[in-house]
């Protein structure tokens, strides 16, 4: 780490009070490793702080050998950038979140702001441009057209760089598919935390776009995040956190980290009714066919 990268922390998460904020215990590990493609390792969450480096060694031990660190402004999208070219087990993801956006047209600064982080996704060690997308649960009718406008230059970015698109899709499943459709989708499309139904897998796997499953697929009231599952071609399908958030069972609510993933993979290799290390193998080569290698030397040659 560079002396200029800001202590952890650097976001706290903020939860419903009276939420227990004790750390799962470590799972029993996967027996062959793979990627958490989609975290958020700058936030402070739970009673014990995990600095990001500690958050990597325990969730290798647990068979999580590699994470995306993930960006959601300037600031985070930086960070991402130094960690991954700091340490072999990230590689970053560099965007303007879709709920960022319309506050940054609003103040004029938007356009400066993307063309920061097109000038960090041409570094070696980021490989996604991410997340961007539309949210229209949290952002109103009157901060579309900003997130339209950010989302569609977030995957020109991609495009340029030939890195995959991360694609954070909140309650506006036929709008993305419209502007992916319109736009033109990067060859490796990602929808992180995937929240649609089978009907929406089906159209994913026409297009071949990824579908990352995350601690939502293991709660009980997500049935339709299973039935997509078992629908989606198994090589497009992905797993990830989305650290601090969405804490798979049986520690929903409590903080998420990286190395509780294996929950979440042992539910999906459930619901596909595979065995685990299977599963486990499909999922590390789907990882590294979207991102590259993070060995820095593989990636070199
Ligand atoms: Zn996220």
């Amino acid at each position: 780490m560079t002396a200029e990268t800001p202590a952890p922390g650097l976001r706290k998460r903020t939860g419903a009070p009276g939420r227990d904020l004790t750390r799962p215990e470590l799972p029993e590990p996967l027996p062959v490793p793979l990627y958490d493609n989609h975290t958020h390792l700058e936030f402070e969450d739970g009673v014990d702080q995990l600095e990001p480096l500690e958050s990597l060694d325990r969730a290798a031990a647990v068979g999580v050998r590699g994470v995306v660190q993930v960006g959601t402004d300037l600031e985070t999208s930086r960070w991402s950038a130094q960690l991954a070219a700091a340490d072999p087990r990230v590689l970053a993801a560099v965007a303007l979140h879709p709920n960022e956006a319309p506050r940054l047209f609003a103040r004029g600064e938007l356009s400066a702001h993307l063309s920061e982080i097109s000038r960090l996704a041409a570094e070696p060690r980021v490989r996604a441009v991410g997340e961007t997308g539309l949210d229209f649960f949290r952002t109103g009718e009157d901060g579309r057209e900003a997130q339209i406008e950010a989302f569609e230059t977030h995957i020109e970015i991609a495009k340029a760089n030939g890195i995959a698109l991360q694609i954070h899709d909140r309650d506006a499943h036929e709008e993305v598919v419209a502007t992916l459709t319109r736009v033109g989708a990067p060859e490796r499309t990602v929808f992180h935390c995937f929240s649609g139904d089978a009907r929406l897998a089906r159209i994913c796997n026409e297009h071949g776009w990824y579908m990352s499953f995350a601690g939502t697929m293991t709660f009980k009231n997500a049935p339709a995040l299973r039935e997509a599952l078992a629908v989606a071609r198994p090589e497009l399908i992905l797993a990830e956190t989305d650290a601090p958030f969405l804490t798979p069972e049986p520690w929903r609510g409590r903080p998420n980290a990286p190395y509780l993933l294996p929950h979440t993979v042992r539910r999906m290799a459930e619901t596909l009714d595979l065995p685990l290390a299977e599963l486990c193998t499909q999922l590390a080569a789907n990882t590294e066919r979207v991102y590259g290698s993070w060995d820095p030397e593989e990636a070199a040659a």
